[in-house]
């Protein structure tokens, strides 16, 4: 595949590796266990320049291309999905988000020191009860003079319960739906934030997923991203950038898992050869390469879409949708491999299988995937 990507794409990949394998790989069955963010993980992705990838220059950050951000969470997700998530909220998510739609003074004020890893950032959008349909959220702003009063709860954000920026979304009115919607940034620290519920899950449990609370914060006017009522457009924009990265994750995860399978095949005995030998071993090897490589290669066009400025709504829906399925499908078959010796916490195998689910639920679900797409054909 390496074919398709150009000599700087190639040397990003390649210190992309090292910094996976040197920095992130070593820990990251440690971080899983500690079952907290892996806060330590975000301040190495500083010191490497990552925590600022796509964003240009006089921003604080590297000037990455979508290609770039695609390639690197690949590779982190070879190592560990937590790690790509706090890499892809913080900078696919939020900042890229904040970067986009927000004026000159709040790059300034929110992008800069984010893109330099100073600051963590979040987006949260997800309610108890409004999610796949984020029209129906109930989080509310009222203004009042020259602030916004805002009331309400977010559950499941990564990043959250550490977080100094909160991109989140608010209805300025129920009754207008998707078109009351409004983006605001909450920091840490304003009077009525808290963090509630923090999460204990199946997988990626080096990165958080928390309840965010709002109980009457005040939030300055000037912390208004875009127009009032513009807030859905802005929420869908930005996960469509977000969902190149979990495109990445997949691809990521089921390589390693693939990497994995070969080896351990090549040394496992049994019946007096290596499994590799058996030719219902190689076949499940076979179909789990080609799900990689056509993983890879749907989220490829999707960042090359992404890069010529041109929409791909639908592109990076069928890229994420395809390696989510791909990652539990490649997984699962590499634990099977593994027989028994995977099922154990010895082997990186049982991490990979636990975190791999989630990537058929976050940034859309599967189904919401096919939704998206279904829409894009029949328009
Ligand atoms: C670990 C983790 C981290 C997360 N991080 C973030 C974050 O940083 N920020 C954030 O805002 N959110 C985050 N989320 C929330 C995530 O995006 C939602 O969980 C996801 O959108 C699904 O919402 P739900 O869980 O409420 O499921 P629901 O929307 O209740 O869906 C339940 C089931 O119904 C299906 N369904 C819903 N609508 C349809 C339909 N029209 N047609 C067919 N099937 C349908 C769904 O696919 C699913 O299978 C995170 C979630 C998790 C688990």
């Amino acid at each position: 595949m390496d074919v398709l990507l150009a000599e700087q794409e190639k040397m990003f990949q390649r210190q992309m590796r090292d910094f996976v394998e040197n920095e992130i790989a070593p820990f990251a069955d440690e971080w899983d266990e500690r079952n907290e963010l892996a806060i330590e993980a975000f301040y190495k992705m500083k010191d490497v320049g990552l925590t600022g990838l796509t964003i240009p220059e006089q921003y604080g950050g590297q000037g990455g291309s979508f290609i770039d951000a695609y390639l690197a969470s690949i590779e982190l997700a070879r190592a560990s999905i937590s790690v790509a998530s706090i890499f892809g909220t913080h900078v696919g998510l939020a900042l890229s988000g904040l970067h986009h739609f927000g004026n000159e003074e709040q790059r300034q004020k929110f992008v800069v020191p984010a893109a330099k890893g100073e600051k963590l950032c979040a987006y949260g959008l997800t309610e108890r009860e409004a999610s796949s349909d984020i029209s129906r959220m109930s989080t509310v702003a009222r203004r009042e003079g020259d602030e916004w009063i805002i009331n309400g709860a977010k559950c499941f954000i990564s990043n959250g319960d550490k977080a100094d920026i909160v991109l989140t979304f608010a209805t300025v009115d129920k009754q207008l739906g998707s078109k009351g919607i409004t983006a605001f940034v909450i920091e840490k620290g304003m009077p009525g934030f808290s963090v509630g519920k923090v999460e204990d899950k199946l997988g990626i449990r080096a990165e958080s997923a928390a309840e965010l609370i709002f109980d009457d914060v005040r939030v300055p006017a000037d912390n208004q991203i875009g127009e009032v009522g513009k807030g859905m457009r802005i929420a869908l924009s930005i996960l469509d950038e977000g969902r190149l990265d979990v495109a990445g994750q997949g691809v990521g995860v089921a390589s390693a898992a693939l990497d994995a399978a070969i080896a351990y095949a090549k040394q496992r005995h049994q019946f007096g050869q290596p499994i590799s030998e058996f030719q219902g071993i190689q076949w499940m090897l076979v179909d789990m390469a080609n799900e990689v490589d056509a993983a890879w290669l749907m989220g490829y066009r999707a960042a090359r879409i992404a890069d010529s400025g041109e929409r791909f709504t639908k592109e990076v829906a069928q890229a994420k949708l395809y390696a989510a399925n791909a990652a539990m499908d490649v997984v699962r078959k590499s634990l099977q491999i593994h027989g028994g010796y995977g099922y154990m916490k010895d082997l990186p195998i049982e991490r990979y299988y636990r975190d791999a689910k989630i990537l058929e639920i976050y940034e859309g679900t599967s189904e919401v995937q096919r939704l998206v797409i279904a829409r894009a054909l029949l328009s």
